[in-house]
């Protein structure tokens, strides 16, 4: 389950962030997690409870974005929605679509104590 592996670095940076900053907890976690990512957001959670115990994120309220998928499709030369990771394009149905946003993956912002 990389879901696992994802939070723990997750929970190593915000704690290390917080360390530097002085604070004394951390009070929440932004994600975005895009959904063309093969991150399960139910994953992720079930993994955060395990891994924030012991760390001063360990009463961090974690919140979880959904960016959707987006792609540039070159015969239109258009932004177009994306479903699937390597979906056609919407509009004239061709495969030359290249992913712009949605397979994301970061720490949008946290709050500190
Ligand atoms: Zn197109």
């Amino acid at each position: 389950m990389h879901e696992m592996s994802l939070m723990e670095s997750v929970i190593a940076i915000v704690c290390e962030t917080a360390r530097v900053n002085g604070a004394s907890a951390i009070k929440s976690i932004r994600l975005d997690v895009g959904v063309l990512s093969h991150v399960n957001p139910d994953s992720l959670l079930f993994c955060y409870e395990a891994v924030r115990r012991g760390t001063i994120a360990e009463y961090a309220a974690l919140e979880i974005n959904r960016i959707a998928g987006e792609g540039w499709c070159l015969d239109c030369g258009e932004t177009v929605t994306l479903d699937e990771r390597f979906g056609a394009c919407p509009d004239c149905g061709g495969h030359r679509v290249q992913m712009t946003a949605g397979d994301e993956l970061k720490i949008k912002d946290m709050e500190v104590i």
